[in-house]
C-alpha cells in the first residue's frame, strides 16, 4: 500500500497531533476521515501491515451500507466489487430454511479496510502502519495524552495527542496500562475463527447466500466475497475446538453435523482465530480518550451488526472530539457513554435474547421448523436487524 499521507514514526513523534486514533479497522479509518476532513491534524496508527486479514464474516448489512452512504463512502462498495447478498441459509441437524436477506453485501476486510485508509488519508489523516500503540496514564493537570509506540527493531517513541480514540478491536490492547478502561469477559464467551477460502472446492457454496451451519457448540458462516473467493467465519466455544484438536477440525464437524458439504483442501494454516468475543469495557470514556467499536465491548457475530456500530460509533465520535478539542469537559464523558450505549444496546437487545437460543439444539430445531414452513415470520426480524 502506498500512501502519501504514511509518515514514519520519527515524523510522527516531532509533531502535534489533534487526534491520535488507534486501530484502522471500520471505526478507527471513519474515525480519522471524518475529523480530517474538518481540517483536524489526525494521526491513524494500525499495529499489522496493510492490507490485512481480520477474522470476520465480511456480510455488510443495510444499516452500515446507509452509514456509508451517507458519509459519501457508497462508491466504495461498487469500486471494490462488493457482492449483493440476498438469502440466509441455515442448517441444523440436517435441518434447512432459507429466508430472504436483501440488501447487503459481502466484501473481504482486507480490501474494506484498506479503502477505508485510503479514504481517511485522501481527507487528510496521516497513517503509520505497522506500529503498536499503548496509551499513557496522565494525570489530572495534563491538558494532552500521550501514547507509546513501539516498532519491530526501532526504538519506542511517543506521540502526544489533545485527544485519544481506542478504535482497536477486541479487548482494546492499547489501553492495557489504564485501569479506568478495565473490561468484562463472559464466561460462555466463544472465539472467532476464520480463512479466506479459494472457491475451486466450494462450487456447492453459491453466491449471493449466507450459509450458516448451528451446532450447539458453535456456528460457521460461509459466503462469497469480491473475487470469488469464500469467507469462512465461525464462533465456536473454546473447549469444542480442543476437543476436535483444531479450528478446521471443529469446522468442519459443526459443517458436517448441519448437513452442509464439507471438504478436505482446508488446513490448519488457513485460520486464524480472535480472542474470546463477548466482552464490554465497563467505561468506554475517560479523560481525553473516546473507546469506540469492539474495543468498547462485542456480543455476539450471529446478527453481523459489528461493522455498522463500528461505523455508527466513529461518525457519532467525529461529531463529539471538536467540543473536546476547544475545551475538555467532563460533561463529554457523559454524553459518549449515552450516545454509544443508544447506537449499540438498543440492538444488542437481539443478540442477547439469540445467543442463548443458538446454544440450544431444541429452540433452534424448533426455529428453522417455524421458518421453513412460515418464511413470512423471519421478515420482520431480518428487517429489524438490517436497519
Ligand atoms: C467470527 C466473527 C464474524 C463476524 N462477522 C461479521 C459480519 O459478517 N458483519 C459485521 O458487520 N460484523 C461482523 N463481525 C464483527 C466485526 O468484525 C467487528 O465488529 C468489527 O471489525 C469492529 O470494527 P472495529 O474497527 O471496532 O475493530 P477492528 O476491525 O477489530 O479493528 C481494530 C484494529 O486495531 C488494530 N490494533 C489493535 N491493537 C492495536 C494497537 N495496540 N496499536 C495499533 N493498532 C492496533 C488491529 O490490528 C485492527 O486492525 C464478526 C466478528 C467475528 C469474531
Amino acid at each position: 500500500m502506498t500512501l502519501s499521507h504514511a509518515i514514519s514514526m520519527e515524523e510522527a513523534c516531532s509533531s502535534d497531533w489533534d487526534v491520535v486514533v488507534i486501530g484502522a479497522g471500520p471505526a478507527g479509518t471513519v474515525a480519522a476521515r471524518q475529523l480530517a476532513l474538518q481540517n483536524w491534524r489526525v494521526l491513524l496508527i494500525e499495529r499489522k501491515a496493510f492490507p490485512r486479514y481480520k477474522v470476520c464474516g465480511c456480510c455488510l448489512n443495510q444499516r452500515a451500507i446507509s452509514a456509508l452512504l451517507q458519509i459519501g463512502l457508497g462508491n466504495l462498495l461498487e469500486e471494490t466489487n462488493a457482492v449483493p447478498l440476498n438469502s440466509f441459509e441455515m442448517r441444523f441437524s440436517g435441518r434447512a430454511a432459507t429466508i430472504p436477506l436483501p440488501g447487503g453485501v459481502a466484501l473481504s476486510r482486507a480490501v474494506f479496510d484498506e479503502r477505508l485508509v485510503e479514504a481517511a488519508v485522501d481527507a487528510g489523516a496521516f497513517f503509520l502502519p505497522e506500529t503498536t500503540a499503548t496509551l499513557q496514564n496522565c494525570t489530572e493537570q495534563d491538558q494532552t495524552r500521550q501514547v507509546k509506540l513501539a516498532q519491530q527493531g526501532q526504538p519506542s517513541g511517543t506521540v502526544t495527542a489533545k485527544i485519544v480514540l481506542a478504535a482497536d478491536g477486541l479487548g482494546h490492547p492499547s489501553l492495557q496500562h489504564c485501569e479506568a478502561f478495565e473490561s468484562t469477559v463472559s464466561q460462555s464467551s466463544r472465539m472467532g475463527v476464520g480463512a479466506l477460502l479459494a472457491s475451486d472446492y466450494l462450487s456447492d457454496y453459491p453466491t449471493g447466500v449466507i450459509h450458516m451451519a448451528i451446532h450447539k457448540s458453535g456456528y460457521v458462516g460461509l459466503v462469497r466475497v469480491e473475487e470469488d473467493r469464500v469467507n469462512l467465519a465461525a464462533a465456536i466455544d473454546g473447549d469444542f475446538i480442543k476437543q476436535s484438536g483444531s479450528p478446521a477440525a471443529a469446522v468442519l464437524t459443526i459443517l458436517k453435523a448441519s448437513g452442509f458439504p464439507t471438504f478436505s483442501e482446508i488446513t490448519e494454516g488457513s485460520f486464524k482465530g480472535t480472542i474470546p468475543f463477548t466482552r464490554k469495557t465497563m467505561r468506554p470514556v475517560g479523560k481525553r480518550v473516546f473507546v469506540l467499536g469492539d474495543a468498547a465491548g462485542y456480543l455476539e457475530p450471529f446478527t453481523g451488526e459489528g461493522m455498522a456500530n463500528a461505523i455508527a460509533d466513529a461518525v457519532a465520535v467525529a461529531e463529539l472530539v471538536p467540543q473536546g478539542l476547544s475545551e475538555w469537559d467532563q460533561s463529554l464523558e457523559q454524553t459518549w457513554l449515552k450516545k454509544h450505549h443508544e447506537i449499540t444496546d438498543g440492538r444488542l437487545t437481539w443478540c442477547r435474547w439469540l445467543a442463548p437460543l443458538l446454544r440450544l439444539p431444541v429452540a433452534v430445531g424448533i426455529g428453522l421448523r417455524l421458518f421453513h414452513l412460515f418464511p413470512a415470520v423471519a421478515r420482520p426480524i431480518v428487517a429489524r436487524l438490517n436497519h
